[in-house]
């Protein structure tokens, strides 16, 4: 397996960590601090060609391989997980499930924008009743003359409510099978839409910078023109895009395993106790070789199913377990780190405790990892 990358690939990887290390790097503590989604830095990226990754250059992207994807938020995700979660999720399922069930007139109005950075992408599955179980989604869109009548709630979704939103697309219940199985479809509704309206942002115990809202629908009217695909299909079409999503949260995972991993050496390094670098001492120096064993383990998985991806092989399996190994060593690793900082790392004042709150969220999101197990068990054949 050879997973080096193109020189299209290295360039955008250089880009990228230009960017990060000197126009992200230098504000995350305040972007934290006021628990504000910079668009202006989304925007910035757009300019750059970073909004587009995965969409065809037919359609305003770039239309990069999967691997290079991975190469690039390594970079980002080391300098603030915020604007590299806001990111991925606008690539990911933000953008592709307009990528594959849009008509090229749909593309054209709603993909166009998000690829050339000019909107921020958004998708809304999550409910307050329906997270893990996504067929447990209540908000039901209603034929009616014209289009369909939308009514319901979606909790937890990232990006809708930014002054950079285009709206979101959502699923919904569009009815039910003979044996009662649900049927399913995607809905664009664009931001102004009447009845659409979003609560106030989130907080959570970390990715602060992040937009995440409750949003709702009260008798929503949504043209057909705006239906994505088939609308009594949609499940398992939508369910498909969060597979790219594991290797997202994988490589963001490997990004913030990394980067405190990164903190921790500098500060063994420096901080001295008993008259010499604490890094001299041997409990020390173990964790740093464990945490570098892990780290680079979880840098192989997570290449390894990207490289699958992009030979149009399949790698359900391989994301998973990619997904599932780099958010637990992701959220050790910060716990390790902040250990390695002693006190000051246990201060909100200190680069590593912003990573440590932000390990959480990454066992929970694009699929708990309960599921991942559930997943990958499937793939066994169990
Ligand atoms: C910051 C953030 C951003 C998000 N952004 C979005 C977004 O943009 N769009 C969107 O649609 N969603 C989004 N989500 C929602 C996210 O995908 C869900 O939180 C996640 O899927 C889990 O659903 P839940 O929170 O309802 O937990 P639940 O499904 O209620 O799970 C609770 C616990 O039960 C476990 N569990 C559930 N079922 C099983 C089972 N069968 N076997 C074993 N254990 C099980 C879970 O693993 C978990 O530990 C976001 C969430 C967060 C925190």
């Amino acid at each position: 397996m050879d997973f080096s990358l193109t020189d299209d690939e290295a360039a955008l990887q250089q880009l990228m960590r230009d960017f990060a290390s000197k126009e992200i790097r230098p504000h995350a503590a305040r972007y934290w601090e006021e628990e504000r989604c910079p668009t202006e830095v989304l925007r910035r990226m757009g300019e750059l060609g970073l909004l587009g990754l995965f969409v065809p250059e037919e359609w305003g992207g770039t239309g990069v391989s999967t691997v290079a994807f991975v190469a690039a938020m390594e970079q980002l995700g080391h300098a603030d997980q915020s604007i590299a979660a806001a990111w991925q999720a606008h690539l990911t399922i933000g953008s592709l499930p307009l990528l594959r069930l849009g008509t090229d007139a749909q593309k054209e109005r709603w993909l166009r924008p998000l690829a050339e950075g000019r909107a921020l992408g958004a998708f809304g599955l999550t409910e307050p009743g329906a997270g893990s179980d996504a067929a447990g989604i209540r908000t039901r869109a209603e034929p009616v003359d014209g289009g369909w009548l939308l009514n319901g709630q979606k909790a937890f979704i990232s990006n809708a409510g930014t002054d950079m939103s285009f709206g979101v697309t959502v699923l919904a219940r569009t009815g039910d099978d003979a044996d009662g199985r649900g049927r399913f479809g995607s809905f664009v509704i664009e931001r102004d839409t009447p009845g659409y309206t979003w609560g106030p942002k989130m907080r959570g115990i970390g990715w602060r910078a992040l937009d995440t809202r409750e949003l709702f629908f009260d008798d929503v009217f949504v043209p057909d023109e705006n239906v994505l695909g088939d609308p009594y299909g949609g499940l398992a079409l939508f369910l498909g895009t969060l597979d790219v999503g594991r290797i997202s949260i994988a490589a963001l995972s490997t990004s913030l395993a990394q980067a405190v991993f990164d903190l921790a050496l500098d500060y063994a390094k420096t901080r001295e106790q008993f008259g010499q670098p604490i890094s001299k001492f041997q409990a020390i120096q173990f964790k740093l070789a464990d945490l570098a064993t892990e780290i680079e383990a979880c840098r192989w998985l997570t290449y390894r199913a990207a490289a699958l991806r992009d030979a149009g092989e399949p790698f359900r399996k391989e994301a998973a377990i990619a997904k599932l190994h780099a958010s637990r060593t992701a959220m050790w690793a910060a716990t390790e780190a902040v250990q390695i900082h002693g006190g000051y790392g246990y201060m909100m004042e200190s680069e590593v405790s912003r990573f440590f709150c932000d390990a959480k969220v990454l066992s929970i999101g694009e699929g708990t990892n309960e599921i991942q197990h559930l997943v990958i068990a499937r793939e066994l054949g169990c």
